[in-house]
């Protein structure tokens, strides 16, 4: 109860900044979600509930609770390829995505463009770039530093690539529930938390549910197998009946109408 009257207080008195940094600190007395060590570690779905953003006695004037997106609402036969991270620059992968005109949504740790952001503006030349923090750390821990990790990764991106990111995805899925990360994201510009529902590993396919279904949205990363990894998710895509679509055009930047 300390901490649900301590949360109320903070955004009661309208101190956003200082709650962000008091939420992050109390969240981590009811965070749930384990801290891993990867996005697709051994249980890649141990994050995958579909609980409602928890609610507050009063919000923050501009403040809006974000859905965490683990599939897209459709019914049309489209699965989404997501890649992560960005530390390894790979070839091949991009030239199968190139040959195939392949929509993916690259979600990029800031820290890993470097001097390439021509490699993300080409794999994603039929996708978007978003954004997956500056330094991939871990939201959940008192000592992140949301603001950079998420307000200065959003200038580095429109700085290396020209547009405006909305989508977040949370290193390691973890900490996208917290009332901090959502109040941060929104004052930059992130507006959609995109999570997912399946994961490609070294070429293997795993399912959330087991199957995949209109509106999956399919996790890699960028390594030196990449090409495997999206051979195996095309694959899989069309083993469903579905076809690879651009994220974007189905989650657009949401209204703040
Ligand atoms: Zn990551």
């Amino acid at each position: 109860m300390a901490v649900l009257r301590a949360r109320a207080l903070a955004v009661a008195v309208g101190v956003p900044a200082l709650f962000a940094v008091l939420a992050a600190t109390l969240t981590l007395n009811t965070q749930t979600t384990p801290a891993r060590a990867a996005e697709p570690a051994a249980d890649p779905f141990a994050v995958s509930s579909t609980a409602a953003p928890f609610s507050v006695t009063r919000q923050s004037a501009d403040y809006r609770p974000m859905v965490r997106y683990f599939t897209i609402p459709t019914t049309d036969d489209v699965a989404f390829i997501t890649i992560d991270d960005g530390v390894v620059k790979d070839r091949k992968g991009l030239r199968y995505v190139e040959k195939h005109q392949l929509p993916i949504t690259s979600f990029i740790s800031t820290w890993t463009i470097k001097d390439q952001a021509d490699f993300f503006t080409r794999i994603s030349q039929w996708g978007s770039i978003q954004n997956h923090s500056a330094t991939h750390a871990d939201f959940t821990k008192p000592s992140t530093d949301l603001n950079h990790e998420l307000c200065y990764s959003q200038r580095a991106l429109h700085k290396a690539f020209g547009s405006t990111s909305w989508m977040l995805r949370p290193p390691y899925g973890a900490g996208g529930d917290m009332l901090a990360t959502q109040i941060t994201a929104q004052g930059c510009g992130l507006n959609r938390i995109v999570m997912w529902d399946a994961v490609v590993q070294n070429g293997h396919v795993t399912v959330s549910g087991g199957k995949l279904g209109p509106g999956a949205v399919i996790l890699l990363h960028f390594n030196d197998h990449l090409e495997k990894d999206l051979k195996a998710a095309v694959k899989a895509i069309h083993k469903a009946g579905l076809r690879p679509a651009n994220l974007a055009d189905y989650l657009p930047a949401a209204s703040s109408a």
